[in-house]
């Protein structure tokens, strides 16, 4: 197995390339890497590699990390799967960030149940941008609506947009369904709400993303190797 070090090495320089090709700064994507199945021995790997901002899919699974990885001083757990209302409390308690949210409600319980004292949660808005109706998101026509009440809301800091482009191998497709994010973030705009972020591309399709104008990409396979099917024990 590739070490962790190595491998984001790797995708920091995949990275830099595509903005580079883009005619971007390098320096304005960040990278979140999706350790979602992997233990936090390799979180910890990661974070002596420089790494500091990890993305996790399930809440119980990110609240037990975060109990073992408390200590590590800038250390930044995301929360980027779907969240349901019966795990909003221990989202609020234990992320970060939540880039998952895609209608008022869940915004909502997150604002009333983040602990007072510390800072306001960090959300995007998650945008169904493939039409895909297995997918999260809002619809893009609901999203600069749904940002101007999320971002009325006390304990939470509104920060932008997050997109998951179908399995494809066509680029032209990525990027369409990347640009359709990135006209969210101008209506948003537009309305009078300041989106700076626009979380987009994987492993598969990074490039495409950057190039579109992600702000942050979110990359497991390439960072920490294939995972797991869920259901079945971690290796
Ligand atoms: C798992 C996951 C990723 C990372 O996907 P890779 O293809 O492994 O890079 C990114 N975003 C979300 C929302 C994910 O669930």
């Amino acid at each position: 197995m590739v070490p962790v070090a190595n491998a984001l090495q790797a995708v920091r320089e995949r990275i830099a390339r595509a903005a580079r090709a883009a005619g971007r700064d390098p320096g304005e994507v960040t990278l979140l890497a999706v350790s979602k199945t992997f233990p936090s021995a390799v979180i910890r790997a990661a974070y002596a590699a420089g790494q500091r901002d990890f993305g996790e899919n399930y809440v119980q699974e990110g609240a037990a990390k975060r109990a073992d990885l408390a200590g590590l001083p800038g250390l930044r757990l995301v929360l980027v799967g779907p969240l349901q209302g019966n795990k909003a409390r221990a989202a609020a308690e234990t992320f970060d960030a939540v880039e998952s949210v895609d209608r008022l409600k869940i915004a909502q319980r997150l604002s009333a149940l983040r602990p007072e004292g510390g800072p306001p949660l960090e959300v995007l808005v998650q945008v169904n941008i493939s039409g895909e109706a297995s997918k999260s998101g809002c619809g893009p026509a609901d999203a600069a609506a749904l940002a101007a009440a999320v971002a009325r809301l006390p304990r939470l800091a509104f920060r932008g947009f997050m997109g998951i482009a179908e399995p494809t191998d066509d680029p032209a497709l990525q990027r369409s369904q990347f640009a359709r994010l990135r006209r969210c973030r101008d209506e948003a705009r537009s309305a009078g709400i300041d989106a700076p972020v626009l979380s987009m591309g994987m492993t598969g399709d990074l490039e495409a993303a950057i190039a579109e104008g992600a702000t942050e990409v979110r990359v497991g396979t390439a960072i920490f190797g294939a995972r797991a099917p869920r259901g079945t024990a971690p290796a």
